[in-house]
C-alpha cells in the first residue's frame, strides 16, 4: 500500500473495528487520514493515529453535512486525492436495540438511518470526486441485516439498506474505477457492541455455533478491508464479504454441542 492514501472513519478507541482496519493497512505502508466524532473521542484518537504515523485527523460527525463537507475539503486541501475510505460508523438509540422491532420509534429510525447507512453514501459520492485514479471503499455491516438476530431490532434493518447502497453505489462508481463493497463482521467487542441488550450472549452463542469455532479479531477485519482496499481484489465490487468465523453459513447447531 506504500503511495496510496486512504481515510480511516470510526475509530472510538484501540478496540474499534477501525483501529484493526488501519493498522493493517499503516502496517502494509499506507498513509492515512482519521476522523473523529466530537472532542471527547478527538483526544484519543490524536494519539493513536500519531502512532499509525498519520497527522491528519479531523472532526466529521455524519449528522452534520457541514462538518461532512468540511473533512473533505481538508483532505482535498492537504493531499489533492484519495485511493481509499473505510466507513465504520454506527449508531441506535440503546434503549430501542431490545425488546422488539415493532416498537422503534420514527425519530430513532430516522436518525438510526441517517446516521449508520445514508452517511455511508454521502461520504462515497465525496471520496469518489477526488478518487482521481479510481479507488476502492469499504463499509461494516452485521449479519443481523439478514436473518433476524435478538435486540439488533432498527440497526437490522438500518444494515439491509447500507448493503443495498453498496450495490448501487458499486454501480454508480464502477465505469470510474471506483469499487465499493462491505465487510460483513461477526460480534467484536466494542463500543457500539455492547450497545446490543445480551451482546455477551450473541457473542458466546456464535463463538460457540461458528464453523472455526470462535469469534473474530478486529485484525481479521483487517486483514479482509487491506484485501479490499488493495489491488489483491481488484475484480471484486458490490459484495458483501463475511468475516465471521463461518457462522452465517450455519443453519442449526450441531446436536452434540447443544447436548453439550
Ligand atoms: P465503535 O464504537 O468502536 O465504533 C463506532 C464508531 O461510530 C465510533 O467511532 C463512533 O464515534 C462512530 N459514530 C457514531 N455516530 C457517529 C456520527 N454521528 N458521526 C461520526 N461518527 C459516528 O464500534 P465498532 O464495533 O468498531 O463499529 C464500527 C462499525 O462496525 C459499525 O458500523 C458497526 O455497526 C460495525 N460492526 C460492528 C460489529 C461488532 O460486533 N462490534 C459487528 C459487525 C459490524
Amino acid at each position: 500500500m506504500a503511495g496510496k492514501r486512504g481515510l480511516i472513519m470510526g475509530v472510538a478507541n484501540d478496540h474499534s473495528i477501525a483501529y484493526g482496519i488501519a493498522r493493517s493497512l499503516a502496517e502494509q505502508g499506507a498513509e492515512l487520514a482519521f476522523t473523529y466524532q466530537g472532542e471527547a473521542l478527538g483526544k484519543r484518537v490524536k494519539p493513536i493515529a500519531a502512532k499509525l504515523g498519520s497527522s491528519l485527523v479531523l472532526p466529521c460527525d455524519v449528522e452534520d453535512l457541514a462538518s461532512v463537507d468540511a473533512a473533505f475539503a481538508a483532505i482535498a486541501e492537504v493531499w489533492g486525492g484519495l485511493d481509499f475510505v473505510a466507513h465504520c460508523i454506527a449508531f441506535s438509540d440503546k434503549s430501542e436495540l431490545k425488546g422488539r422491532y415493532a416498537d422503534t420509534t420514527r425519530s430513532n429510525f430516522q436518525r438510526t438511518m441517517l446516521i449508520s447507512a445514508f452517511s455511508f453514501t454521502e461520504v462515497a459520492a465525496r471520496a469518489a470526486k477526488l478518487m482521481k485514479a479510481g479507488g476502492s471503499m469499504v463499509t461494516l455491516t452485521f449479519g443481523g441485516s439478514m436473518r433476524v438476530m435478538p435486540n439488533y431490532n432498527v440497526m437490522g434493518v438500518a444494515k439491509a439498506a447500507l448493503e443495498a447502497s453498496v450495490r448501487y453505489l458499486a454501480a454508480d462508481f464502477g465505469p470510474q474505477g471506483i469499487r465499493v463493497n462491505a465487510i460483513s463482521a461477526g460480534p467484536v467487542r466494542t463500543l457500539a457492541g455492547a450497545g446490543i441488550t445480551d451482546a455477551r450472549f450473541m457473542f458466546n452463542f456464535q463463538k460457540s455455533h461458528a464453523p472455526l469455532r470462535r469469534t473474530v479479531t478486529i485484525m481479521d477485519v483487517g486483514g479482509s478491508a487491506l484485501y479490499l482496499l488493495s489491488e489483491l481484489s481488484s475484480g471484486v465490487t458490490g459484495e458483501v464479504h463475511y468475516v465471521d468465523a463461518g457462522y452465517n453459513i450455519i443453519s442449526m447447531p450441531h446436536p452434540d454441542d447443544v447436548k453439550g
